[in-house]
């Protein structure tokens, strides 16, 4: 069972290390990340951008002059290790008290003042994808992050819109021109598309932190995605909090299905996914579209959260179980080879051992590839916070956990042992101990062994042994 996706932590490794001339102000970096795939995403942009300029990714916390830290507090588990590493950079920075400590991501509220009162060793707090904030304070600080570099992945809500299939801006051509030392370390990168939502699922703090939507115009994202093609991106993954809102709020209404059939015609692009999606939004035209395009990946991230209608309705989710199940079987019809994951809560609010039974009951009859299970936990500032009591007792909440991980272990098992002396396609993201590794169309992790170079190549693996978490293979030239 993998573990649930606020849980990752990454360490940001250098895109391209070189020096410039002329760079006055060389920085050792540290980016420390927490959450989910859009702070991941921010985080490489973070990165790329401060390599481009001269500054140099360090290997530890210890070793960096300048600290960033992307935050997550959509549960109470990541908002304490955000908590913990805050402490240890305190103690850091006691000893070296030119350590400059930069913190962004859910844990900036408006009410920074606060936070600069209750962490006084941070440096600067800025809004996740509040980039201005970061160009004026490396400005003061005599650290050059180009305000141009920065422009083409955050628009200004207003920038240049481009209407679909009419080319790219020249100031963008121009822009991918002077950019040419940045390389990405991995076929696979990650395209916010859509910041912010405008749900307000119950339980959820992301808008109130991230803001109301706000789509990248078409334009800019096919530009980024050339750019990224250009430089060795095989695979990109276009992100939101909800992808199927995408481009409601730009000019002429574009789509994400829009988005999907531009982005097909980029030549060396070879593979598309996009996440997340809401079963209240995702539309027909949308599937019809995955269904279609050759290059969209058989993949999809479809968040049930809860099996009993009573607790969706508490968690505002805008959907029924019966709308919910309509879906799956039009996906699965459509798409016959789709893969699919989804998200549940257990212990929300009031949930009886009833209503639990039947998000178990979900799982067993819809059979997902992959469930992502957490115990609730009070937000506070949400409406769940402020109008439910938090009385499923914390045993209770475990044990539902552990038996929905019980229960996909077994189901993912069943489904990945089909692939056992199957042929699989893998694009090869990298080496871990020894063995190369990639993913599947249906994002599936499969290992091989090989001695010559795969980084960024599509292997035709045969399947040799399976399990609930990854697949092991060999190369078949
Ligand atoms: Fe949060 Fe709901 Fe928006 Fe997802 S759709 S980010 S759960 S408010």
């Amino acid at each position: 069972m993998p573990k649930p996706k606020i849980e990752l932590e990454t360490k940001i490794k250098p895109y391209n290390q070189h020096s410039r001339e002329g760079n006055s102000v060389m920085l050792r970096y540290f980016i420390w990340t927490i959450g989910c795939q859009m702070n991941k995403a921010e985080s490489q942009q973070i990165a790329g951008y401060l390599d481009s300029i001269g500054h140099q990714a360090a290997t530890t916390f210890s070793n960096a002059d300048l600290v960033i830290l992307n935050t997550c507090v959509v549960r109470q588990s990541a908002e304490n290790k955000v908590l913990g590493t805050l402490g240890l950079l305190k103690g850091l920075k006691n000893k070296h008290p030119n350590l400059q400590i930069l913190v962004t991501g859910c844990l900036v509220d408006s009410d920074t003042q606060e936070l600069k009162r209750r962490f006084p060793q941070v440096n600067l707090l800025f809004k996740p994808g509040d980039f201005q904030e970061l160009i004026a304070w490396g400005q003061k600080q005599g650290i050059p992050i180009e305000q141009r570099l920065l422009r083409g992945v955050y628009p200004e809500r207003d920038s240049s819109v481009v209407p679909i299939s009419s080319g790219l801006p020249q100031n963008d051509k121009k822009r991918r021109a002077r950019n040419d030392t940045w390389m990405p370390p991995s076929p696979c990168a990650f395209i916010p598309i859509i910041q912010g939502c405008d749900n307000f699922c119950s339980y959820c703090i992301v808008p109130y932190r991230r803001g109301r939507e706000v789509s990248r115009p078409l334009g800019e994202i096919m530009c980024e995605v050339e750019e990224l093609v250009e430089r060795g991106i095989k695979e990109v993954t276009l992100l939101g909090q909800n992808v199927d809102s995408y481009g409601h709020d730009l000019p002429g209404h574009p789509d994400l299905a829009d988005l999907l059939n531009e982005l097909s015609n980029i030549d060396g692009l070879v593979r598309i996914r996009f996440l997340t999606n809401h079963p209240k939004d995702m539309s027909l035209k949308l599937i019809d579209t995955v269904a279609t395009l050759n290059k969209v990946c058989e993949h999809l991230e479809l968040p049930v959260q809860a099996g009993d209608d009573d607790i969706l309705r508490a968690m505002r989710r805008g959907y029924t179980m019966e709308r919910y199940r309509e879906l799956v079987h039009t996906i699965r019809r459509k798409i016959p080879r789709i893969s699919l994951s989804t998200d549940i809560i257990v212990g929300f609010p009031g949930e009886t051992e009833e209503q639990f039974e039947h998000s178990l009951s979900l799982l067993k009859e819809m059979r997902f590839d992959v469930v992502h299970v957490a115990a609730y936990s009070p937000r506070p500032g949400t409406i769940a916070w402020r109008e439910y009591k938090d009385d499923i007792p914390s045993e209770v909440k475990k044990e539902r956990l552990n038996k929905i991980e019980g229960l996909q272990v077994a189901v993912a098992s069943e489904i990945n042992s089909q692939l056992q002396g199957r042929q699989v396609e893998v694009l090869v993201e990298g080496k871990k101990k020894g063995k190369w590794f990639g993913r599947t169309r249906s994002n599936k992790l499969v290992f091989f062994e090989d001695a010559g170079d795969w980084l960024g190549q599509l292997a035709r693996i045969q399947i040799e042994k399976t399990s609930p978490w990854s697949l092991v293979g060999e190369v078949k030239k």
